[in-house]
């Protein structure tokens, strides 16, 4: 079989991969701040993660996934603070509404969904730990700060150019750019606004809380031991997040922290990053109330490489639920066939080679589209000759259901849709034999019959054509 490929952001090359013990992916991705709804941007990252646990299951590892819920961090406390409500108020709602929204974008579950606020003992155990080596120390101000300049290789996953690096110069919030790499808080002293919304904790260097980038390396590593096999966000985490994450965590155990690294590129929407501050966010709760089934934001996203920026347009939706509709109908008429021809079990063979190759190269999910849609070009040709071999029918199946099982883009009103289509089809040919047999009592009830159903029919002198509804 071929080597499972990917780009590991640390080495910025293409590369074999495989877990440590060459049978489960331990796997860490950084889940989303629960103060506001995930946006589409947002979920291309965990779709990028979704096509990513489902091809390893395919290549035949198991995956143990962690996504981490941040639950406390400098904006879920400002806006508790602006509404006189306690960090877990705001929260709690936007958790249960991120898994919901996740369900129906068919995003497989990870194995666990640890909280911030469920591990500050580990995260105080992991910051005792670096205060004892040396390599963090306890600010005038009562916060704790980790030392760059004592951890070597601070900066080797961004690529940091190390003269930007102030030393002892000290950055107390979780977001900052490149062009301030300074020590970084990892714990961060109680202000009146922590205690007012229960986002305070008794510690060795009194009442305060974690810093974001110190919660996801101690869970991470609880979960997951001290070195992961790969890591994965979007690309905005490089820096400072993934950075800092790596030197306080290889700071504590001499470890490598995590094997491989990688990271998805942006939503696009009319050419600007998706982001909650540039005010054009859109959502699931969007999607479904215009009644846009999951499959088709799963197809759009998958069509392009996650490595490669994506615009979504006005119309960028409409194309992937024409796509999504052809993958349906073909689902319903593969499921309902009764045998094939011996070229469509090739063609199954070749699309299924294609799909894996496309997959495990870096996860090449438009290419491994254009397989599925060359196969359903090649498979609907090899049905409509109406062959009897059913062991090609069968292979033809499975390898739609290997293909269906990780990109899983069928509809669900796809078996309706078909369904009701071969129904009408059949009356509608019932109904041209009763007329042209002058049967007109027949043919009036199979319109009744059509009616009931609410289908609309139109005679013309082309032929009939008909609609649902
Ligand atoms: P957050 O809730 O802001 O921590 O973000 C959750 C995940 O979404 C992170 O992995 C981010 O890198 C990712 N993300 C944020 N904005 C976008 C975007 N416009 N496109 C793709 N991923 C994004
Ligand atoms: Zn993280």
């Amino acid at each position: 079989m071929s080597e499972f490929r990917l780009f590991n952001t640390l080495t910025r090359r293409v590369e074999p991969f495989q877990p440590a013990d060459g049978r489960t992916v331990r796997l860490y991705a950084c889940g989303p701040t629960v103060y506001n709804p995930a946006h589409l941007g947002n979920f291309r990252t965990f779709l990028f993660e979704d096509l990513m646990r489902r091809a390893m299951r395919l290549y035949g590892w198991d995956v143990m996934q962690v996504m981490n819920l941040t639950d406390v961090d400098d904006k879920i406390i400002r806006k508790a603070a602006a509404n006189g409500q306690s960090i877990t108020e705001v929260t709690e709602p936007f958790t249960d509404l991120f898994h919901q929204d996740r369900r129906y974008l068919r995003i497989q579950d990870a194995e666990v969904y640890p909280k911030a606020t469920e591990h500050i003992p580990e995260m105080i155990a992991l910051v005792e730990t670096l205060v004892a080596n040396g390599t963090a120390y306890v600010g005038e101000d009562g916060s704790v700060y980790f030392a760059i300049d004592r951890f070597a290789d601070y900066g080797r996953l961004s690529q940091l150019d190390k003269r930007e690096i102030k030393t002892g110069a000290r950055v107390a919030q979780d977001e900052y750019t490149k062009e301030n790499a300074q020590d970084f808080a990892l714990w961060k002293a109680a202000k009146p606004e922590d205690e007012a919304t229960g986002a305070a904790w008794d510690s060795p260097w009194g009442r305060g809380r974690p810093g974001w980038h110190l919660e996801c390396s101690a869970m991470a590593m609880k979960y997951l031991g001290e070195t992961l096999d790969l890591h994965a966000g979007g690309i905005d985490l490089i820096f400072p997040h993934h950075e800092d994450e790596i030197a306080q965590s290889e700071a504590a155990t001499g470890k490598p922290f995590a094997r491989c690294w990688c990271h998805g590129e942006f939503l696009l929407t009319d050419g600007a990053k998706m982001a909650k501050r540039v005010g054009n966010v859109a959502t699931v709760v969007d999607l479904r109330a215009q009644g846009i089934d999951g499959a088709v934001y799963r197809h759009f996203v998958f069509n392009a490489h996650y490595r490669k920026q994506l615009n979504l347009l006005d119309d960028s939706l409409a194309q992937s639920q024409a796509a999504v509709r052809r993958i349906g109908t073909f689902a319903r008429r593969l499921a309902v066939a009764s045998g094939g021809t011996p070229a469509l079990g090739d063609a199954a063979q070749r699309a299924e080679a294609a799909f894996r190759a496309a997959l495990f190269d870096d996860l090449n999910a438009p290419e491994a589209l254009a397989a599925l849609f060359t196969f359903i070009s090649d498979a609907n040709r090899e049905l409509d000759a109406a062959g009897d071999d059913v062991a090609a029918l069968a292979e033809a199946q499975r390898v739609f259901g290997v293909i269906d099982g990780v990109l899983d883009l069928v509809p669900a009103d796809a078996e309706t849709d078909a369904e009701l289509a071969a129904w009408v089809e059949e009356r509608l040919g019932a109904r041209k034999a009763a007329r042209a047999a002058r049967d007109f009592a027949a043919a009036d009830a199979i319109r009744a019959e059509l009616v009931a159903r609410g289908v609309t029919i139109e005679d013309s002198a082309a032929g009939t054509t008909w609609r649902a509804g």
